[in-house]
């Protein structure tokens, strides 16, 4: 009697699985600019296993919306599309997502001038989170990733064994978001790069979404990148999930 019940309340091997891949998995959060790639993709090549940029999907589903030229604040026919879209993540080495709509590759046109614009009308979506969180537990519960964005810590990846929370002030941000932006051939200034740094952290702020240290996830550790460089961010975070793995 007993040992029946133990046997049919046990997890069936595939259920086994995919809990720990989800445990097993490295949530990232933080602003905009805070780092959160650069660690994420770091940390994928020392575990050797796939960064997930959740900021990607948003981006996809955000140049679906403009290709099929749906108005982004009819949130009702927004979020109908995303629900239609086959949309999956894969990845040719660890520290390169690609994304795809359908069979089409559409990870290079995501950092466009009209994604940048839309994208946040797009997340603010209820509906497009719910559906996205759902999309984005599925794909980590085949295998473990470190998954970088903004409800990771306290949405998506609630079981997750490390959570590690990106913080840096908006000028930190800003100075290296400019950096990208020259380094891309852009003619930007440092007090537009700011100014717009800020106003997605404001369009940002909603949706359980982890945008300042007092928002991360229990348990996460903050780590103030401020006056550190990419390696000893990367070192905490390794230690903290080698701390939280060891068995
Ligand atoms: O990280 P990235 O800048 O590529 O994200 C683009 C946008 O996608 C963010 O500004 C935010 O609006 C949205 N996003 C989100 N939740 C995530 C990842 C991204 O709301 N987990």
């Amino acid at each position: 009697m007993y040992a029946r019940e133990t046997h049919s309340r046990a997890p069936s091997r595939e259920c086994r699985i995919s809990l720990d891949s989800l445990a097993r998995s490295i949530a990232i959060d933080g602003p905009t600019a805070a780092g959160k790639s650069v660690v994420g993709r770091a940390i994928a090549e020392q575990l050797d296993i796939g960064f997930f940029d959740t900021g990607l999907m948003y981006r996809a589903c955000t140049l679906a919306v403009l290709r099929n030229a749906v108005d982004p604040n009819n949130q009702e026919a927004v979020s109908t599309l995303v629900r239609s879209l086959e949309l999956d993540m894969r990845w040719t080495n660890p520290t390169s997502p690609h994304i795809f709509l359908a069979d089409d590759d559409v990870t290079t046109e995501l950092r466009s001038p009209e994604i940048e614009e839309a994208v946040s009308l797009i997340s603010r979506i209820a509906e497009v989170r719910d559906e996205l969180v759902r999309r984005q537990r599925a794909i980590a519960s085949r295998e473990p990733v470190v998954m970088a964005g903004r409800d990771i810590g306290t949405r998506v990846l609630t079981d997750a064994s490390t959570k590690i929370f990106l913080d840096a002030s908006s000028e930190t941000r800003a100075r290296r978001r400019l950096g990208e932006e020259i380094d891309s051939g852009r003619d930007s200034s440092f007090e537009s790069v700011l100014t717009a740094t800020r106003r997605r952290d404001e369009l940002d702020d909603s949706g359980k979404r982890a945008l300042r240290r007092e928002q991360a996830a229990t348990g996460a550790i903050i780590v103030d990148t401020d006056a550190l460089g990419v390696d000893q961010v990367v070192a905490a975070c390794l230690e903290a999930y080698h701390d939280a793995n060891e068995s």
